[in-house]
């Protein structure tokens, strides 16, 4: 897996494009624990789970269908108290694509088992052809190390340096709309009509 903060970055990219209205942040932070949450499953581990069961690392929860399920969760409890001006699908399509990035991403690492996309309807686990991303440790200790060194390495390039990109550029892009509107406003209100 990428490190865990680096999903929860992803996420926030990926709330920079897909939610537009307040309460942004609120709804970035849910989808940063959605992309999060599939890897408690690690704690199968010492529960002594094999490896490649569904409920196994990389399995169920790394799943596009829990994912979805996930996401309708969120959605509804977001939808009930922070709605705001989101409407439900949009909602529902960044909880869904936080939380399914988790299994995309881990899919382009250097290892670990491959990632189980339609569990619990499928066993096959996969690998995308393309894997920049080099495997992080599951132990804290091994994160300190050379190992823990290349995984950050690797992370900042793929992962931190173009979600900030992507983050900065919806930033800007949301910044020269809003001044725009404003200057109509303003335009419009000196006409006389
Ligand atoms: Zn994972």
């Amino acid at each position: 897996m990428p490190s865990v903060f680096s999903h929860a970055v992803a996420a926030a990219a990926l709330g920079a494009v897909m939610v537009d209205s307040p309460p942004r942040r609120v709804v970035w932070g849910l989808g940063a624990v959605c992309a999060m949450l599939p890897d408690l499953d690690v704690l199968t581990i010492s529960l002594g789970v094999p490896w490649g069961h569904v409920l196994s690392h990389r399995g169920l929860t790394h799943s596009l269908p829990f994912a979805a399920g996930l996401a309708l969760v969120v959605t509804a409890i977001v939808s009930r108290w922070l709605a705001g001006g989101q409407s439900r699908l949009r909602l529902w399509a960044f909880f869904f694509a936080a939380t399914a990035s988790h299994g995309l991403l881990d899919a382009m690492t250097s290892g670990g088992p491959g990632i189980a996309f339609f569990a619990p309807f499928s066993d096959a686990r996969y690998f995308l052809p393309w894997r920049p991303i080099v495997v992080s440790p599951l132990g804290i200790s091994a994160f300190f190390s050379r190992w823990g060194l290349e995984v950050m390495a690797s992370e900042l390039r793929w992962l931190w340096l173009p979600a900030a990109a992507v983050i900065l550029a919806c930033a800007l892009t949301r910044r020269r709309r809003t001044s725009e509107i404003a200057s109509d406003v303003e335009r419009h209100g000196a006409r006389p009509s």
